[in-house]
C-alpha cells in the first residue's frame, strides 16, 4: 500500500497521518445519527471483539471450576500465568516477529521511522529495549495481572462480590460490556494522570516511558506498581454488580489491549489491499510528547476537557507548545522565588 496517501513522511523518515484523529461521533454538535451508526461496527470490530472472545475462550477453557477457585493455590494461579503468558508472547510475538524482526512492511505506516533494535541504549537493560521490555513483560507486568485475575476469580468464588447469573440479568450486563471500554479509558486516564505526577513519574512510570520509540514488547513494560494499578481495572467488576467473564473481558481489554497503544505502525499491512487500524496515534503522541493523550482514543474525551488532547493536528501542537511554555514560566517563576 502507498502510505503517502494518507500522511506525510518527514526528512528524518518519521510517517504522520493526514487525518487527525477524531472523537467518537456521539460527542460532536450537533450529533449525526448516520455517523454514530458508522462508528458502531469500528467500535466492536475487530478489537473489541477480539477481547470479548479472548474473554469466553478463558472463561470456558482455562478458568478452573468454581470449586477450586474458592481456595487460593498456586497451582491454578501459576497455570493462569502460564496461559496469560503464552498467549501475549504468541500475540504480541507475531506483531513483533512479522513487523519488527521480519520488517514485513519496512516503515511504511510507522509513525517513527528508526526500530528499536537499531538504537540500543543504556536506559534499557543490557542496553537493549526489545530485552528490557520483554523480561518486564513477562516477569513484572504479567505476573501482576495474573494476581489481579486470581484475587477476582477467589472474590466471585467465594461470593463476596455481586455475581449476576446470565439468564436473569443479561440486558445489564450486556450493557456493562458495552461500556466495558470506557471503564477502561476512565480508570487508565486516571492512574496513568497520577503517576505522571513528577515524584511518582520518577518512581514509577518513567520505567514505561523508557521506549520513546514503542514496539509491542513495550506495551506491559512497566514497574510494578504501575503493572498493578494498570490491570486493577478489573476490580470494578467486585464493585459494580457483574459476572467473572466481564471481569475477564475488562482484564484483556487492558493486558491484550495495550498493544494497540504500542504497535508503532498506524496500519498493519494484512494483503495487498487490506490493512488493519491499528489505533496507535494518540498514545504514540504520548510516547512522543509525554503531557499529552493520557487515556486512549477519547471514547469518553477526559484529555479534551482537560486540555491535554493531541489530535496530530499544528493547531494542537500549538495548543501543546504554549501549554508547555506556560508550565516552564510557572515553574521558573517558582524557582526565582525560592
Ligand atoms: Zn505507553
Ligand atoms: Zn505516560
Amino acid at each position: 500500500m502507498d502510505d503517502l496517501k494518507f500522511g506525510i513522511r518527514n526528512k528524518r523518515g518519521d510517517w504522520a497521518p493526514s487525518a487527525s484523529l477524531e472523537l467518537p461521533p456521539f460527542w460532536a454538535r450537533p450529533v449525526s445519527l448516520p455517523k454514530v451508526l458508522a462508528w458502531v461496527p469500528e467500535y466492536l470490530w475487530p478489537w473489541n471483539a477480539f477481547h470479548l472472545t479472548t474473554a469466553l475462550l478463558w472463561w470456558f477453557f482455562v478458568v478452573p471450576d468454581v470449586a477450586v477457585l474458592k481456595t487460593l493455590s498456586w497451582g491454578w494461579a501459576l497455570w493462569l500465568y502460564a496461559v496469560n503468558a503464552a498467549a501475549i508472547f504468541v500475540f504480541y510475538g507475531s506483531v513483533e516477529l512479522f513487523w519488527y524482526v521480519k520488517r514485513k512492511q519496512g516503515t511504511r505506516f510507522k509513525y517513527n521511522g528508526k526500530f528499536p533494535a537499531d538504537q540500543p541504549s543504556d536506559v534499557f537493560w543490557f542496553k537493549s529495549q526489545n530485552i528490557d521490555n520483554f523480561l518486564r513483560s513477562f516477569f513484572i507486568s504479567i505476573p501482576l495481572w495474573t494476581l489481579v485475575e486470581v484475587l477476582f476469580l477467589w472474590a466471585f468464588a467465594n461470593t463476596w462480590a455481586t455475581w449476576l447469573p446470565w439468564e436473569s440479568y443479561w440486558p445489564w450486563l450486556v450493557v456493562l460490556g458495552l461500556i466495558s471500554p470506557a471503564i477502561h479509558e476512565v480508570h487508565f486516564f486516571c492512574i496513568h494522570r497520577l503517576i505522571h505526577v513528577p515524584i511518582l513519574y520518577k518512581w514509577v512510570h518513567s520505567v514505561h516511558h523508557n521506549s520513546v520509540n514503542p514496539s509491542p514488547w513495550s506495551s506491559l513494560s512497566m514497574h510494578p506498581v504501575e503493572g498493578f494499578l494498570y490491570h486493577a481495572v478489573a476490580f470494578w467488576h467486585l464493585l459494580i454488580p457483574s459476572n467473572p467473564l466481564l471481569a475477564i473481558y475488562q482484564l484483556h481489554l487492558a493486558g491484550f489491549g495495550a498493544v494497540n497503544g504500542h504497535i508503532g505502525f498506524d496500519k498493519l499491512e494484512l494483503t495487498e489491499g487490506q490493512a488493519l487500524d491499528s489505533h496507535a496515534y494518540a498514545h504514540y503522541l504520548h510516547h512522543k510528547y509525554f503531557e499529552v493523550n493520557y487515556g486512549g482514543d477519547g471514547l469518553i474525551p477526559l484529555d479534551k476537557w482537560f486540555g491535554y488532547w493531541h489530535d496530530g493536528t499544528k493547531e494542537a501542537e500549538a495548543r501543546m507548545d504554549a501549554r508547555f511554555k506556560k508550565k516552564k514560566e510557572r515553574l521558573n517563576a517558582k524557582a526565582n522565588r525560592a
